[in-house]
């Protein structure tokens, strides 16, 4: 089936192949194949350099079950009652932080979204009434033609990516790796069910879900959203996941239980070179169907309405601008008949586009932009004028246009109810329903996969002493990961999961009704003597961008969870480890220092589910046996981030498809090679305080006359303060400070620890602050550094920023020296960046950090 590819002379893609991949390539004369040797350190896989194009290797899909003559019939009318005011407003989908009820009325958007931590009246303890109210007033606004706006209903896309997970009370499932270790499809598509209702009850009508990255690097930061390495498993489930939310391609297909669903991110998310996020997929067109492209055609067929297209580029060109992939593969070739909508301001990276302005992804066969932020508006209106002047074709509108109003028909949304009073709207007892916590519980016990089980000490007897330590033992939102009620899943605490339990409290009801002890102390330091000590740690939460890491080495020079799990084997106490994790790690000492080892994913709120396995009944008795394999290998090596089934020389740690059963001999020794660690670093020149997001131990704070509040939204206003996440270059990189100048606000950077500056003060740093002025300050302005009680410096700083530029990124840099002779204590700073002032001012930053500096800073005035 694969067609040979002529050569043809080097170009743009094969440039950009040769310096990123680093891969010989060579080309003869004949017509024929060019060649390049697998590079499985860099990520790709290719055997073909294919610089034509070849739809042959896609299949056309059969979706004559959802063909419907009469539907066409009605969008075309509809289509021919509209202005093109009205049908570019169809292709804008603007967020719920920065679009309200009445730009609706006045617009009629096709739909709009609520992105990672945005909630109604961005309240993060918002009720599912207040959701539904949202749903509601937003669905009447789009209907009302009293002003421009057409009548066609808006829809309301969401994050439900492991359950409703936007919501307080909802059940969380296990994000997708560890859905992957199940290998089970019908479970999924059970959840995909449970999802669907829960997400109906708060009156939302679609959902962004199933991705189906195949995800090749595991440094990338969103592996753990993949549930395979291998297409195998996502093509599976992207079918199963399709069905759960949509309904069978029959009566009930998209029905009064269901939601519409969207495949993502089209297509090569999952393998970018390094594993970067948003990054570049190196692979043929060949590689990047078999591998990346499996799940569309397993969803696809299965009936998604909706396909989103990805952030990341294939051979050096964004997705967001792909005709090729867009438009002849996906819509033409394989016969997808639904719409393409955008990634948050995805278009914006097209070469030559930017977040207000991109004819070329519209012409490119993106039908929805997703345009959040400020950008629905400049968006809106640069469209309408890029039809007006010919830069997009009418004929491309209205085939976006026709593409949105099918899915809409198909939907029902024109004859349902409005979202308050369909059937499953309001019903909160399906919001976190036993059935469904049941169906989560389920989905844990069969995900964890049993990496190492010494002298068969798993199952534990419940009836004894057992010490549980470890951060992620009781600890709810870290066992849950990013997409977590807020995006990154940071800010979370065990009373944001009402209804849901820890994994420490499956161990205590479990050891507590067969009359055992059981004791909790995170750093292990037990009161009394245990007969086992099960160790719960891992990675904490992050989402997208900020979860992209350098090497697959768990807690690389700074192994603390190690030094618990040595102290307590030191003392002859068993260890049973549960490693919380987003994606397989090297963590070959931990494995060593452990009796048994648990790889347990991220679970979500039914931690319970952990106990069910590891403890045996009362008598003795299996409660039950382990069933997760592993669907990622795990790797041998810190620096094997690329491990994955079917490579030439594969050589895992673990292969994929490994997991112990109760019964099976163990197989890992306790003498792995652990001397690969990588080493603690004593000569660090630079600490960053705020890169993205703010770095541990350090948290954002914010006061006003009388209250100091932690920031952990993305919006938090007090009297005379407001903060709010900004995106610089990928999403909420940065912070905007917006000093009211009605009285003393303080934004500051803080811990409780106290950390020792001496070493930065001898390599003569500075505080440098990358950031942006948008209105000069009209007062004093106050940087300071304290050090404890009594114990501070401050410097007046309103001259350096007023000789700023305004609206354009740059470096501020303080002498570190300086706040030292300011009284600075530097061997015992406790916040190293409070910045305070009275009078009014704009600014926003995106990295705040001490380093070694050439460029000498200053000492304010
Ligand atoms: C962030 C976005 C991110 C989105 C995902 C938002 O809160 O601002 O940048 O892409 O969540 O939903
Ligand atoms: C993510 C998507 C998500 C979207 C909307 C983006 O940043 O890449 O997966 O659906 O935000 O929240």
């Amino acid at each position: 089936m694969y067609k040979k590819l002529q050569c043809i002379s080097p170009g743009k893609h094969r440039l950009l192949f040769v310096l990123m991949a680093l891969t010989t390539v060579g080309c003869s004369d004949s017509p024929g194949s060019i060649s390049a040797s697998s590079n499985h350190e860099t990520g790709t896989e290719n055997s073909e350099l294919p610089l034509i194009r070849d739809t042959s290797i896609w299949p056309t899909l059969d979706l004559s079950a959802i063909k419907d003559p009469m539907l066409e019939q009605k969008v075309d009318e509809l289509l021919s009652e509209m202005t093109l005011e009205q049908k570019v407003a169809q292709m804008i989908q603007p967020e719920i932080r920065d679009v309200t009820v009445e730009d609706m009325r006045r617009y009629g958007f096709g739909s709009y979204l609520n992105g990672g931590g945005a909630f109604p009246q961005n309240n993060k303890h918002a009720t599912p009434q207040d959701w539904i109210k949202l749903a509601e007033d937003m669905y009447q606004a789009s209907v009302d033609d009293s002003l421009d706006g057409s009548s066609i209903p808006a829809i309301w896309g969401t994050d439900a990516v492991h359950g409703h997970n936007n919501v307080i009370g909802a059940t969380l499932f296990p994000h997708n790796i560890g859905l992957g270790a199940a290998n089970n499809s019908e479970l999924v598509e059970a959840i995909a069910e449970a999802t669907a209702r829960e997400v109906m009850a708060t009156g939302i009508d679609w959902v962004f879900a199933p991705t189906v990255a195949v995800v090749r690097d595991d440094r990338w930061g969103r592996t753990y959203e993949g549930y395979s390495e291998d297409p195998e498993i996502v093509f599976e489930y992207s079918e199963a996941v399709v069905r759960g939310l949509q309904g069978a391609m029959d009566d009930d297909f998209l029905g009064e239980k269901r939601v519409i669903s969207t495949v993502k991110h089209f297509v090569g998310d999952g393998g970018t070179d390094g594993g970067i996020d948003q990054g570049n997929n190196l692979a043929n067109e060949q590689d990047l169907f078999n591998i990346h492209a499996q799940g569309y055609v397993g969803g696809l067929s299965a009936g998604a309405q909706t396909v989103m297209a990805s952030f990341n580029s294939w051979q050096g060109d964004k997705l967001h601008g792909h005709r090729y992939l867009l438009t002849d593969v996906l819509k033409t070739k394989m016969g997808f008949d639904g719409f393409v909508v955008g990634d948050w301001l995805g278009h914006g990276q097209v070469p030559g586009c930017n977040n207000y302005s991109c004819s070329k992804a519209v012409n490119a066969g993106l039908d929805v932009y997703m345009a959040s932020s400020d950008a629905w508006k400049p968006l809106m209106e640069n469209t309408i004028a890029q039809v007006n002047n010919g830069e997009i074709a009418m004929s491309r509108i209205d085939d976006a246009v026709r593409r949105i109003l099918r899915v809409k028909l198909r939907s029902g949304i024109f004859d349902k109810p409005s979202p308050a009073n369909r059937p499953l709207s309001g019903k909160l007892e399906i919001i976190g329903a036993p059935e469904h916590r049941a169906l989560a519980r389920q989905a844990v016990r069969e995900s964890l996969v049993l990496l190492k089980n010494k002298n068969s000490i798993l199952p534990l007897n419940p009836n004894q002493h057992v010490l549980v330590a470890g951060d992620a033992a009781d600890n709810i939102g870290k066992q849950s990961g990013g997409w977590t009620i807020t995006w990154q899943g940071t800010g979370n605490t065990n009373s944001d999961f009402p209804g849901g339990s820890s994994i420490y409290a499956g161990f205590k009801q479990a050891v507590n009704n067969a009359g055992g002890s059981i004791e909790l102390a995170v750093d292990g330091e037990y009161e009394r003597k245990p007969d086992v000590a099960i160790v719960v740690f891992g990675e904490n939460p992050y989402a997208e961008g900020h979860g992209d890491i350098k090497s697959v080495e768990y807690q690389p020079g700074n192994k603390t969870d190690l030094a618990i799990m040595k102290k307590l084997t030191s003392q002859g106490i068993p260890v049973v480890s549960v490693f919380v994790s987003g994606r397989p790690m090297w963590l070959n000492g931990e494995l060593n220092a452990s009796d048994a080892f648990v790889a347990a994913w991220l679970p979500g709120s039914e931690g319970v589910g952990v106990s069910d396995v590891l403890f045996a009944k009362a008598d003795g008795e299996i409660n039950h046996d382990f069933k997760g394999r592993l669907s990622f290998s795990w790797p041998a090596y810190p620096d094997q981030s690329v491990v994955n089934r079917h490579d030439p020389n594969y050589m895992p740690l673990l292969p994929y498809g490994f997991g112990l059963r109760y019964g099976d001999e163990n197989v890992l020794p306790d003498n792995l090679d652990e001397s690969l660690a990588e080493a603690v670093d004593t000569e660090q020149t630079e600490l960053f305080l705020f890169r993205k997001s703010v770095q541990a131990p350090y948290r954002a704070m914010v006061s006003s006359l009388n209250r100091t509040v932690e920031v952990t939204n993305n919006v938090v206003e007090l009297d005379t303060i407001r903060v709010r996440t900004l995106d610089k270059d990928v999403q909420e990189d940065a912070r905007q400070l917006t000093f009211k100048g009605n009285g003393r606000a303080t934004f500051s950077l803080t811990s409780t620890s106290p950390q020792d500056f001496s070493p930065y003060l001898e390599q003569q740093s500075v505080l440098t602050i990358l950031m942006r002025l948008e209105k000069a300050p009209t007062g004093s302005v106050i940087l300071s550094m304290d050090c404890g009680d009594d114990c501070s410096g401050e410097l007046d700083i309103t001259d350096q920023l007023t000789s700023q530029t305004l609206n354009s990124w740059q470096a501020l840099n303080i002498d570190l020296s300086c706040l030292g002779s300011a009284g600075v204590d530097l061997t015992s700073v406790l916040t190293p960046f409070r910045l305070s002032s009275e009078h009014e001012l704009v600014l926003s930053f995106s990295e705040i950090s001490i380093m070694q500096s050439a460029a000498t800073g200053s000492c304010g005035s």
